[in-house]
């Protein structure tokens, strides 16, 4: 896939409107369009990646970075009691968006997974 068929790699040129909360060097974070609890962010690698275990393999310290880079955006979003950070991978999951990202949740009671 190129990135002009990626709806995130175009989020990330800004050729698809988001509403950003974060941003550094590798990552890049925007609200859920359609959020599933008060506070929901899309957290993604600013280079393609398909899913979690694509990128797993290819470079795991970038992964850790993704992974940071959510925990910045739940402490920016004051999510004090608590959040989930979540990634599907695969048709399985649930997965819609083949670019990977984390979705952090947060901002009520969350319940259990399932
Ligand atoms: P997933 O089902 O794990 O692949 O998650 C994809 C997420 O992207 C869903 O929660 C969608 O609501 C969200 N989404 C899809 N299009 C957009 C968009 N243009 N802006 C923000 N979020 C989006
Ligand atoms: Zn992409």
């Amino acid at each position: 896939m190129s990135t002009e068929d990626c709806l995130f790699c175009r989020i990330i040129a800004g050729d698809v409107p988001s509403t950003k909360v974060f941003e550094n060097d590798r990552a890049y974070a925007f609200r859920d369009i359609a959020p599933q609890a008060p506070t929901h962010v899309v957290v993604v690698p600013k280079e393609h990646y398909v899913d979690t275990a694509d990128l797993a393999r290819k470079d795991p310290t970038y992964l850790g970075e993704v992974l940071a880079a959510a925990v910045d955006v739940a402490e920016q979003e004051g999510l004090t009691g608590g959040y989930r950070i979540l990634t599907n991978t695969g048709p399985d999951s649930g997965q819609t968006v083949f670019h990977l990202h984390l979705h952090v949740l947060g901002g009520r009671p969350l319940g259990a997974l399932g």
